[in-house]
């Protein structure tokens, strides 16, 4: 158990990661023992005295995160100096077999397919996700997800940021003992913070982390409001995906595919993510991403669980793989993860 030091939320976080790096990944406000924070306009917000118990920083992806550490509680070693992607046992393309999955998933439907499988089979009780804003479609929100339905209507990505660790908050209050926590790389980072401290009643609830891959995401103001509707004219409800393959691409529901320069998307990249030095989840026990390809997941297994789970919803059927070996994709892998590590010490 780590000795956390007792210092405020205004020296630690307020004086060094709120003006400047703040991700909004809302684990501060989650954590906090006092319930003194509040999330508003995506930030935390000191609503209540600070009581200065420290536990909000010792959480915080932005203040003393040291990757070395982290990887050594999670793998037992850290990376070598050719891992550029991070720690890994088996790197596969997978996709579902589901014909219902692959009809509302972002690529290869694997994130779907295996949470839908893992809650069947009893390793999980819930997942904490992210979902769809009834009011504003295309607004990535948390969501606790405890049934098979409510897992598939989480299926596909919104390019907007969604401080998943809300959800997980619910799922505490809910008393789930095996949740599966998917998130961007920041949001990894935070949950093996509260692991290793460890904060018990959130780490002993998470069963199995599945980090996404992220080059960037979006302001909602910027590239759903300003570029999609102003601009183009495109109405939210009308969209049915939006998908970078190279330029933004975004699906409508009548079949139109409008393809946009991501030159012009990333007028609106939120200003965080320059600060962030991880593309692929390096901390999680699986990631994820589409890296150009269609209908497939590149699936990147780093711990036994995450293989034992992914390999026995194979020999069932519920995905099929074939190998990364000689595909680009893999290039490309190696690719941006160098460059949003150089971009972030720059
Ligand atoms: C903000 C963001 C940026 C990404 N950038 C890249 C990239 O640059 N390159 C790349 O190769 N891949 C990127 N990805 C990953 C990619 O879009 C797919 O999530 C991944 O390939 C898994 O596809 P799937 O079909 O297996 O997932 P699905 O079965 O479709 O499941 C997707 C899961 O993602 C979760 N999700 C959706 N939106 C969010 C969100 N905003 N925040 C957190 N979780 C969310 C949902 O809860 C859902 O469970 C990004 C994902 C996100 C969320």
């Amino acid at each position: 158990m780590v000795q956390i030091p007792k210092v405020s939320f205004e020296e630690t976080l307020g004086k060094h990661v709120l003006p400047s790096s703040c991700i909004g990944c809302a684990s501060c406000v989650v954590v906090c023992p006092f319930n003194c924070l509040e999330y508003i306009d995506e930030k935390p917000f000191l609503a209540r005295e600070c009581k200065s118990c420290g536990i909000c920083a010792q959480v915080c992806p932005r203040y003393d995160l040291f990757i070395p550490e982290l990887e050594k509680n999670v793998y037992n070693r850290e990376r070598m100096g050719n891992e550029d992607f991070g720690i890994y046992r088996k790197i596969v393309l997978a996709q579902t077999t589901d014909q219902k999955i692959r009809n509302v998933c972002q690529d290869g439907g694997v994130v779907t397919a295996l949470l839908i499988y893992a809650l069947n089979e009893g390793y999980i009780d819930g997942a904490v996700l992210s979902g769809v804003n009834e009011t504003e479609p295309l607004k990535a929100v948390p969501k606790l997800a405890t049934t098979a339905k409510e897992i598939l209507d989480c299926a596909g990505t919104r390019y907007t940021y969604s401080p998943n660790m809300i959800a997980l908050k619910e799922g505490i209050i809910q008393k789930k003992k095996k949740l599966a926590f998917v998130g961007t790389p920041d949001q990894i980072q935070a949950i093996r913070k509260i692991q290793a401290l460890p904060l018990k009643k959130f780490s002993e609830a998470v069963a199995l982390t599945i980090g996404v891959f992220c080059s960037e995401c979006f302001t909602y103001e910027g590239l759903i409001r300003q570029l999609l509707h102003s601009e183009l004219g495109i109405n939210a409800a009308d969209v049915a995906k939006i998908n970078i393959k190279g330029k933004l691409l975004v699906t409508t529901k009548s079949g139109d595919v409008k393809e946009i320069q991501l030159k012009e998307a990333k007028k609106h990249v939120r200003n965080c993510i320059a600060l962030c030095s991880d593309f692929s989840s390096e901390l999680a026990d699986m990631s994820v991403g589409g890296l150009g390809l269609e209908s497939w997941t590149l699936t990147v297994l780093r711990t036994e669980k995450a293989e034992e789970l992914f390999w026995k919803a194979n020999s069932n059927k519920v995905i099929r793989t074939r190998p990364i070996e000689d595909e680009k994709a893999l290039d490309l892998l190696v690719k941006l993860s160098r460059r949003k590590r150089v971009r972030a010490i720059c």
